[in-house]
């Protein structure tokens, strides 16, 4: 795909979607408790020939065009109707997060695109979280001030994704009704050996909830970095040490074992991970 011209990488993807090669995957998210609260929808793509893409491998060919925002509502339809009936099957109820790339966020329709993917997967509103780039410019999210903040109204929530990579500040991002920060990994992943990088990722926490936010770290992937984070009070993780993004049968395996529909509270993600 790399090598691809644009015009035939795009061609090639608007096929695959047509074609039923793209998949969803899930990452599961913890809570401080080591109790799974949600899974983060992330997109994959059979190749035919190239086997199994990662977005990195093909989304920056889509971002120059629409079919960004045709992949991203395929995404949020696919990922809405999966968790739907996990929901009303008694499983856990769980947050979905969901990945939308600025230029989908800029689309007219983009908030009728997220009612239509709630109803037919019937899921409410309050289970979804939109994740929104950290890439975003301030001038970006003044355009899309008017359908975040309608989105918020419907009772959506909104993530800044990989916070601390780019040149958004908390005081930009805090026009936004925002729920939560998700810290990037690469401010997660020296916290256990560099005192300087434990410093930030703290300070980070502690501002994000002086402006009301929740925390989530991303790419948590072992016990000492989850135990730095725990020690300054981050709301959520997720990480490989919690589990790797995996196709939907594999975490219905998960939701389905007996302790996730006891509704009791599980630690089984931490104590599987040793933690
Ligand atoms: P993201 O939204 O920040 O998602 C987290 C990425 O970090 C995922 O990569 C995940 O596999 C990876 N990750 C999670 N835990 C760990 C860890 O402990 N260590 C390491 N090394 N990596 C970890 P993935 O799936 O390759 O996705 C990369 C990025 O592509 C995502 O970053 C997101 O920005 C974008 N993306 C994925 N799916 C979609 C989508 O449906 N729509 C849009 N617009 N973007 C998407
Ligand atoms: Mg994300
Ligand atoms: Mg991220």
């Amino acid at each position: 795909m790399v090598a691809m011209p644009i015009d035939g990488c795009l061609r090639r993807l608007s096929r695959a979607l047509e074609d039923d090669e793209l998949n969803v995957f899930y990452q599961p998210q913890v809570d401080s408790s080591g109790l799974l609260q949600g899974l983060e929808a992330l997109v994959r793509w059979h190749h035919p020939e190239d086997g199994l893409l990662v977005p990195d491998q093909f989304l920056p060919c889509a971002e120059s065009s629409d079919v960004i925002s045709e992949i991203g509502d395929w995404v949020l339809r696919t990922a809405c109707a999966q968790l739907g009936p996990w929901q009303s099957a008694g499983y856990r109820p769980l947050r979905l997060g969901v990945n939308l790339a600025s230029r989908h966020l800029s689309q007219p329709d983009l908030v009728s695109q997220v009612e239509q993917a709630l109803a037919a997967g019937g899921l409410s509103a309050g289970w979804l979280d939109l994740e929104l780039p950290e890439t975003l410019t301030r001038r970006a999210i003044e355009k899309i001030f008017g359908s975040l903040h309608e989105l918020a109204a419907l009772g959506v929530g909104l993530s800044i994704d990989d916070f601390g990579t780019g040149q958004l500040s908390l005081s930009d991002i805090r026009r936004i009704p925002l729920d939560n920060l998700k810290v990037d990994r690469s401010l997660v992943c020296n916290v256990a050996g560099d005192p300087n990088s434990a410093a930030l990722a703290g300070a980070t926490i502690a501002m994000a909830h002086e402006t009301g936010l929740n925390v989530v770290a991303e790419g948590v992937e072992n016990a000492d970095q989850h135990a730095i984070l725990l020690g300054n009070d981050c709301d959520g993780m997720q990480g490989y040490l919690f589990g790797r993004p995996a196709p939907a049968y594999e975490i219905e395996d998960l939701l389905s074992g007996e302790k996730y529909l006891s509704g009791e509270p599980d630690r089984s993600l931490v104590q599987a991970a040793g933690v």
